[in-house]
Formats: C-alpha cells, sequence, structure tokens
C-alpha cells in the first residue's frame, strides 16, 4: 500500500495552515470562476484551475507524497475537503473530486508498484482523468452488484471484456476506467476489476446520460466494451476479488461525498445566513423571526452532526478499515439526507431568489440531490445498516449476553 503521512506528522497547527490556504484560495481564484448555472466544465477551466491550486500549495492533499500529494492523512482530509467543497469547482482543482479521487485510493491500496507507475502517478498529477464502471443498464448491476452481466474470459496470457456500463462518471475524455467484470475460473464465477485504457480498440463512450448535477467533468455516459482485449496485468489486484476491492474503494469515496457537499452545504447556509441578516420583513429582520431562526438552527444541527459522524467514521477508517466502511453506510445517509435539508432551507429563506439563477443554491440543490442516489442508494444503505444490526445483536445473544425481561415475557416465561 502507498501510504499518506501518519496523523502525528500533522499537527493541529499545520492542518489548520492547510484549512485556511484552501479557504482563500477557493475564495480567491475558484468562486470567481463558477460557472453560469447549467453549464458543464471543460478541460481548460480544469487545466487552469489545477494549475492554480499547485501555485497555492493546496493540490492533492489526501494523495501520498511518493505520488507528488501532500500526504494528508484521512483523519484530516474531511477538515480540507470541506473548505475546497465550498465551490462546486474546489474538489475539482485540488484533484479530490470523485470519481478520480476514490480511484486514486483504490490504486493506492490495490494496484501493483508498476500499475501506480502508470496509472497512478499521471491522476495523482492530473495528467490524465478516469472512471469507475460497476453499473449497468437494466437488468444489469445497479444496487445490486450481484447483477453483474459484463463478463471477462481468458484468452491466452490476457483477457477479453465485453459489456455495456452507464452512468460511467468522468468518462467522456477519461484516460482509463476501472471496470468491474464477472470472471470464470475453476468453473465457479466472481466480480473481477480491469484497467482499461479508453483508447483500447472495442472501448466506445456511449450517450450522455444527462443528470441533474453539472460539477462533474466527463459527464456519466454509458460505455461500450465490444471483446476489449486486456493483458493479464490489467487486472487490478487479484481475480475474483472485485466486491471486496469495491468496499474497498466504496467505504471512503462515499465519506468524502459526505466531506465535499457538506461544505457546499455550508456555502448555502451563509448565503441564508447573510441574507437572513440583510433583509427585514414585518418590521423585523429575518434571522429574528421566530419560524426562520427554527429553519437556521435546524441546519446548523444538521451541518453539527454531519461533521461529527464523517469525524468518527474516519477515525475508525484509518484504524479497522471494516468498521468504518460499515458506519461509513450510517454517514452516507445521514449526511445526504441532512445536506439536501441544508440546501433546500436556505433556498427557502432567501425566498424567491432561493429558486431562480440570481443566486446559485437551486443549482447546488441539483449538485447534491442525486448523492442520495450514488454510493449505494439510501434504501440499500438502510437495509444493510439493519442487516448488520441484526446479525451484531444476534452474535451478542449467542455469546449469552442475558435476554432482557421484556423479550422473556414476550416469549411466555416468568414475569
Ligand atoms: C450522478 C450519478 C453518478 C453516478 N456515477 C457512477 C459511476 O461513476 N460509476 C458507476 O458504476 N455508477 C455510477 N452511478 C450509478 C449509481 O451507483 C446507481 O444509480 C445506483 O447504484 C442505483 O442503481 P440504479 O440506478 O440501477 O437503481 P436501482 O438499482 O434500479 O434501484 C432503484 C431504487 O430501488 C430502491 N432500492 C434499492 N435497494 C433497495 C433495498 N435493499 N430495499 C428497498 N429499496 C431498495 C432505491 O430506492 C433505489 O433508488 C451514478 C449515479 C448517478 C445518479
Amino acid at each position: 500500500m502507498t501510504t499518506t503521512d501518519t496523523p502525528a506528522q500533522w499537527t493541529a497547527a499545520r492542518v489548520d495552515e492547510l484549512r485556511l490556504a484552501t479557504r482563500a484560495f477557493i475564495r480567491e481564484e475558484v468562486i470567481p470562476r463558477e460557472l453560469a448555472p447549467g453549464a458543464y466544465i471543460d478541460e481548460e477551466l480544469r487545466a487552469l484551475l489545477q494549475a492554480k491550486a499547485r501555485e497555492a500549495g493546496v493540490f492533492a492533499p489526501q494523495v501520498a507524497r511518493a505520488f507528488g500529494g501532500l500526504g494528508l492523512p484521512i483523519e484530516h482530509w474531511s477538515t480540507v475537503f470541506q473548505e475546497a467543497g465550498y465551490s462546486p469547482l474546489g474538489p475539482l482543482a485540488l484533484n479530490c473530486m470523485a470519481p478520480d479521487e476514490g480511484n486514486m485510493h483504490m490504486l493506492a491500496e490495490i494496484a501493483t508498484p508498476q500499475q501506480q507507475e502508470a496509472y497512478l502517478r499521471p491522476l495523482a498529477a492530473g495528467d490524465t482523468r478516469s472512471c469507475f464502471g460497476m453499473s449497468e443498464p437494466h437488468p444489469g448491476a445497479g444496487s445490486d452488484p450481484s447483477a453483474l452481466r459484463t463478463t471477462a474470459v481468458r484468452d491466452g496470457d490476457g483477457w477479453r471484456i465485453s459489456g455495456e456500463k452507464r452512468f460511467s462518471s468522468g468518462a467522456i475524455g477519461a484516460g482509463f476506467a476501472i471496470v468491474m467484470a464477472m470472471t470464470v475460473e475453476a468453473g465457479s464465477s466472481a466480480a473481477t476489476m480491469f484497467l482499461v485504457p479508453m483508447d483500447a480498440p472495442g472501448v466506445r463512450v456511449g450517450d450522455a446520460l444527462h443528470t441533474m448535477d453539472r460539477a462533474i467533468i466527463g459527464g456519466h455516459p454509458h460505455v461500450h466494451f465490444d471483446d476489449v482485449r486486456v493483458p493479464g496485468d490489467a487486472v487490478l489486484g487479484a481475480v475474483g476479488q472485485g466486491f471486496r476491492y469495491a468496499q474497498v474503494r466504496l467505504g471512503p469515496a462515499r465519506l468524502t461525498h459526505c466531506m465535499r457537499w457538506l461544505g457546499l452545504a455550508r456555502r448555502a447556509h451563509d448565503i441564508a445566513l447573510d441574507r437572513a441578516a440583510a433583509r427585514e420583513l414585518f418590521g423585523s429582520r429575518i434571522d429574528a423571526l421566530g419560524i426562520a431562526q427554527g429553519l437556521l438552527a435546524d441546519s446548523v444541527i444538521d451541518i453539527e452532526t454531519s461533521d461529527a459522524i464523517i469525524a468518527r467514521t474516519a477515525a475508525l477508517l484509518a484504524t479497522d478499515s471494516r468498521a468504518g466502511t460499515a458506519l461509513s453506510s450510517v454517514a452516507k445517509v445521514h449526511c445526504s439526507e441532512a445536506i439536501v435539508r441544508i440546501v433546500d432551507r436556505s433556498m427557502q429563506l432567501v425566498g424567491g431568489d432561493g429558486v431562480s439563477e440570481h443566486l446559485p443554491l437551486a443549482s447546488f440543490f441539483a449538485e447534491v440531490r442525486p448523492f442520495r442516489i450514488y454510493d449505494g442508494a439510501n434504501e440499500t444503505q438502510r437495509w444493510a445498516i439493519a442487516r448488520r444490526a441484526a446479525k451484531a445483536r444476534a452474535r451478542e445473544r449467542e455469546a449469552g449476553e442475558p435476554a432482557r425481561d421484556e423479550l422473556r415475557r414476550w416469549e411466555g416465561g416468568d414475569a
């Protein structure tokens, strides 16, 4: 594994210095370059913003120093990612935007040294972009990954991949894809991840899927793999371990979405606070009217609880990745819903401007709403959370935890 620094190498003062540098960079260089509502980001803007981020010393904070990053350990990502997320363009500028950030993490954890040189190094430097191909058209993989239909079959010392992906964020203009495919070995099938250059013969970017969000470069198109031949060393990690690696990627990846989007929710809340302080209605400032205060207070509560669950999950991911990945489901559900509520309340508090193009709030809403669907739809997460809770309690009972009086009564025992 290619590690970042240890937490001890990052004193509180040093983290705060990076936070403040990111904050200043976002306000001075990024927010003034934000796009008009509905516009898409292009490669020219990406290159400019990333060059500015390098100059400002805030580029690739989460990447190991060996690959040109700042080496920030995961426990401190939220502080910096929230500052970056204050603008929808900030994470792209810092090269900590999805899907590249999640792919960098997985390459650092799983790829061979040769694969890291070929794929992680240029990705971390911003010299290329990537996409992640898991979701497929019906009846293929979506919420249920076991429906995976893309296949990879052995061909001499390599593989041939066939299938169709959709919602492959960033695919237009990406240099490579990490593709999940079913492989059959010794009669049993399992999922395997492959590193596939986007210019390999048989790779074709298909129709764009126009979703409501815009802060993604390269869209969310379909990608076709028409009998694509890749060499044996295109396998990422081990054959048959794809679903396990997906969890390696998804635990931190869904948490970093919480971090970035919480930064954007803070911006929406600041806009609402500023307006509520500036406008008088019925002889009083909006922020002195009780019902409006209730909206503002609820947003503060959503911000603080989201911040707390992110910090707890990041700390756990650093020490116990299995438990951290489990908690990241809880964080994802809580934050994705809290963030939508914060942006929605902020739109409400500024009145008609909230849903107009005079303010960016409606476009912020369009950025954060899809997060309740991707990285595991919230219903899938709740299902998984409940199953884990039931299993954990069953283990406690099996380990001799005494049945509670209420349960004994219900079972017909002595009261
Ligand atoms: C903006 C965006 C970006 C994306 N980027 C990527 C990407 O880069 N790579 C990639 O591979 N995929 C990506 N996706 C796809 C995303 O991961 C899927 O949309 C998601 O997994 C849901 O799959 P689906 O759309 O096929 O919905 P379905 O699987 O058809 O699910 C539909 C609905 O069923 C309900 N449901 C699901 N599970 C349960 C359950 N256990 N109990 C009850 N109800 C349930 C939920 O309400 C869910 O929304 C992206 C999606 C979006 C919107």
